[in-house]
């Protein structure tokens, strides 16, 4: 699959510019992709028709090929569709105990979810947290999670025998309530499949406890079957947030695209091993990489757009090292500075200028300002921006005008080149010594 994809876009490199048939191209090999990963049909078919439209007509950024354009935003948009990259976590925003209902298919991860989440909010977020489960159709369900409770450090409801999950439920919350919990989480049981029972149960189980959380636990291996779980669940219960399970195994991570897509449900947790402290929150671009199955070219069109900045900062550098400075040289840096970094990321060639560096980061960047400079610069003649001496007071007057500012704010740059160009000459000649001593830093 890598490969096929890395074949496309080496074609897609060898051609100058980025036509609608370039784009069709690779979109049907990324469709193949998505579903070699399990992603559903018709999410596969709304994905790309809008990864489509973004991309054709898009520039494409210099020294990056299009096909690694191509294959950037069809990245770039399955993390936003995904959830973007600020994953939300669980929402505890309510009077305590504050209800978490679990539910999912058997084997899921429902109970190992429910210890890791637990074991989280007691030890990081310091909440008093307190378990029950209401499986009680496996035998040692009950068991298994006081176990785990007592593995977390965290409490569990004694268990009685002969009570159904409502009992159960209710018996849960009058005792986080008469001792001062903070957070409840109700453990629903399963079924291999989902039927009549299991759903008027867990509907049964939500009336009774109104939680504030309702997490879907899916396990990332199940390929389709996954999206029609979360329609089901979604449509009967009303889910809140999904923790997909088992990313650490190496499953394609379609469901979750699928699960996204269909529900709108947020993708809140991940679980990373069965260990109780393997759990993240939801890391959108690392099931994106994974459902692609090319994080490297992802990697390389990153890369390749680092590289642009990078070849403009070592021309700077070089003229740095020979002591000049002139006014298209402070253009450039404020355009690289606009950029953000670009002044830093030069510096950082140079050896031996880490003071310079604080005190050009303390020195006014802010966007506008630098626009207005950049204004100045570009109403002066080639000639003036070679040579700054020659700009008197008649230049002056007509720069102004020419960018819309002040003779005043025309001064304040030429003084502030004439003190970068001087401070260039010293740190040049550091640069050399440094150079001496072994290379640039
Ligand atoms: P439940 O039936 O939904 O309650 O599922 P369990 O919580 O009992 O989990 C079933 C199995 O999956 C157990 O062996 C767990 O250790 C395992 N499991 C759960 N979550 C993960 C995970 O994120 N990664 C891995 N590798 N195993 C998991
Ligand atoms: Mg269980």
């Amino acid at each position: 699959l890598s490969d096929r994809l890395s074949d496309v876009f080496g074609r897609l490199t060898k051609k100058g510019a980025l036509t609608d048939s370039d784009v069709s191209e690779a979109m049907r090999e990324v469709r193949l992709a998505l579903l070699e990963a399990d992603v559903a049909l018709p999410v596969v078919k709304d994905f790309v028709a809008a990864v489509k439209e973004k991309a054709i007509g898009q520039d494409v950024v210099r020294s990056v090929t299009p096909g690694q354009m191509v294959i950037k935003i069809v990245h770039d948009h399955l993390v936003e569709v995904l959830g973007g990259t600020d994953s939300p976590d669980l929402d505890l925003n309510a009077a305590p105990p504050v209800p978490i209902m679990m539910v999912g298919l058997q084997g899921s991860g429902k109970t190992t979810t429910t210890g890791k989440i637990a074991y989280r909010l007691t030890h990081r977020d310091k909440k008093k947290v307190l378990m029950a489960s209401l499986d009680t159709r496996r035998p040692a369900a009950q068991e298994q999670l006081k176990v785990l409770g007592e593995q977390a450090g965290v409490a569990t409801l004694p268990i009685i025998a002969g009570q159904n999950p409502v009992d159960i439920a209710r018996r849960a919350l009058t005792a986080a309530r008469l001792q001062g919990y903070d957070v409840v989480i109700l453990d629903t049981a399963g079924r291999l499949h989902i039927d009549e029972a299991l759903m008027q149960e867990i509907e049964a189980v939500k009336r009774e406890t109104n939680p504030h959380e309702v997490m879907l636990v899916a396990d990332s291996l199940t390929g389709q079957d996954a999206v029609t779980v979360a329609k089901q669940f979604h449509d009967r219960i009303g889910l809140t947030g999904i923790a997909l399970t088992r990313v650490d195994g190496d499953g394609r991570g379609g469901a979750a695209l699928s699960m996204r897509a269909v529900t709108g449900v947020p993708l809140k947790l991940m679980g990373l091993g069965e260990k109780l402290d393997a759990l993240e929150v939801f890391h959108a671009d690392r099931i994106a990489n994974r459902i692609l199955g090319m994080g490297d070219i992802v990697t390389l069109v990153e890369k390749a757009a680092e590289t642009i900045d990078q070849q403009e900062a070592e021309k700077m550098a070089a003229k740095l090292a020979k002591g000049t400075f002139d006014l298209d040289d402070l253009a450039q840096q404020l355009r690289q500075m606009r950029k953000m970094g670009g002044m830093q990321g030069m510096l950082a060639m140079l050896p031996g200028v880490a003071k310079v560096k604080d005190q050009l980061a303390k020195a006014n960047l802010d966007d506008r300002h630098i626009k207005r400079q950049e204004a100045i610069i570009s109403s002066m003649t080639p000639k003036e921006r070679k040579n700054p001496q020659i700009i008197q007071a008649k230049r002056k007057i007509r720069i102004a005008k020419g960018s819309g500012t002040s003779v005043q704010e025309v001064n304040k740059l030429l003084k502030q080149h004439q003190q970068m160009a001087d401070m260039m000459k010293r740190m040049a000649k550091l640069g050399k010594k440094g150079m001496m001593r072994g290379g640039l830093g």
